[in-house]
């Protein structure tokens, strides 16, 4: 990686195309609760499970099939040749009735509250990710009808669209564009949000006067409302390609269908080099929110190593949130994760950057995410529970708009 490019400039890129249908899908059960078991069959766009917690969006399956093996993990459904389940009329409401509606369609809404300030996020989030330069060309129409329900829950006062200087970021109506440095790490949310309010918003926290969404959830909402169905698609980068891709894509499918070959010690990550997770194994299906795909080579890749922390200073010197990455790793190599706080390890974006510059090669970020996990456990923070039966039945219902 001696040679990596941190810009964030995607130049001209084609039109998205879609990718092929694969035979099985591999839906990740993370946040949802199951609603149907192994043997059932069902039609593209059928609810398979149901979002726990106010926001995370439902889950539905992307081609018709049946279910032939679910675990703790996730749901396996042997792709067939049947048909989609009928189209929903869209919510005419705004508010509470459209946000649920839009969780219902399998939308994470999280985002979508009431705030003064609506922020677009059009930076692409790592360099080599081009996702929203084909969608802010191609697909106007679509984020428009996006934008339109999304102000009919947030009613925002003013609207910002943030693009990288020299990349694509045409205005919708009402709406100021902001432009940001086209290098990583500008297009980071808490960089976003100081850019356009001024003001530091802490990783992870949520604003009460604005909000942000990325120009790829603006579409996501938006193809909900303009085709009626659920939404069971990502747009992600594949080999500098953009694709609309089928969620439960298995990654080795996807690298195949770009002519990649996986070798031993080659790892696959879901997202772009600097903060995607490398997939468990080959047959790991991709989720809503996936946006990239790739390939980090045994032989041109970083190798990390246990090697202790030299004290040397590289790593704060790149980190944009002004703090000590090396600090931080130590107390999570040690189990010092409370000690992790004095360090302000709750002020870290994630973005990767302390352990690519690592002088001793230490896995920075998987440390400092390993401490938050840590960190979040001892609070008692708890992921939302999975919702009653009762609530199962009112949900796997149409939702009332
Ligand atoms: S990942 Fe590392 S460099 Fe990036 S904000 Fe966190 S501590 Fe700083
Ligand atoms: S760059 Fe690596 S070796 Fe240097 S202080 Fe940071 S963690 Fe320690």
């Amino acid at each position: 990686m001696s040679d990596f490019n941190f810009s964030l400039l995607c130049g001209e890129t084609g039109p998205l195309t879609t990718a092929s249908r694969p035979d099985r899908l591999r839906l990740s059960l993370e946040g949802v609760t199951p609603v149907l078991a192994v043997g059932d069959q069902v039609l593209g766009g059928t609810k398979v499970a149901v979002g726990n917690g106010p926001d995370k969006g439902d889950l539905h399956a992307p081609l018709a099939g049946t279910i032939v093996e679910m675990d703790f993990y996730s749901m396996l459904i042997e792709v067939d040749n049947g048909g989609k389940a009928d189209p929903h009329s869209p919510c005419a409401e705004g508010g509470e009735p459209l946000r649920l509606w839009l969780k219902s369609m399998g939308v994470d809404v999280g985002a979508l509250y009431k705030a003064a300030t609506l922020i677009l996020n059009g930076v692409p989030p790592e360099p080599g990710i081009s996702v929203f330069d084909p969608l802010l060309r191609d697909y106007r129409k679509t984020l428009e009808m996006g934008l339109e329900a999304v102000q009919k829950v947030v009613e925002p006062a003013k609207i910002f669209l943030v693009g990288a200087k020299g990349n694509r970021a045409n205005a919708f109506a009402n709406c100021t564009v902001v432009h940001v440095n086209p290098v990583y790490p500008s297009g980071l949310d808490p960089l976003v949000y100081k850019t356009v309010l001024r003001q530091e918003v802490l990783p992870g926290s949520r604003p009460d006067d604005a909000t942000l969404l990325s120009v790829k959830d603006l579409y996501a909402i938006g193809r909900v409302m303009e085709t009626g169905r659920p939404l069971t698609e990502t747009v992600m980068t594949i080999g500098g390609q953009n694709q609309l891709v089928r969620v439960g894509t298995p990654v080795g499918f996807l690298a195949a269908e770009a002519g990649a070959q996986v070798q031993p010690g080659d790892r696959a990550v879901l997202g772009g080099p600097l903060r995607g997770l490398a997939a468990v194994n080959l047959e790991q299906g991709v989720d809503k929110d996936t946006y990239g795909l790739t390939l980090m080579r045994r032989e041109t890749s970083l190798e990390t190593t246990d090697n202790f922390c030299l004290g040397c200073g590289s790593c704060e010197r790149h980190c944009p949130a002004r703090i000590m990455p090396g600090m931080i790793s130590r107390c999570a190599e040690f189990k010092q994760f409370t000690r992790a706080e004095a360090y302000h390890i709750h002020s870290c974006m994630e973005c990767g950057l302390c352990g690519y510059w690592c002088t001793a090669r230490r896995p920075l970020l998987q440390y400092i995410r390993l401490a938050k996990y840590e960190l979040a456990l001892l609070a008692g923070a708890h992921a939302p529970s999975a919702p009653s039966e009762d609530q199962i039945k009112e949900q796997t219902g149409d939702t009332p708009c």
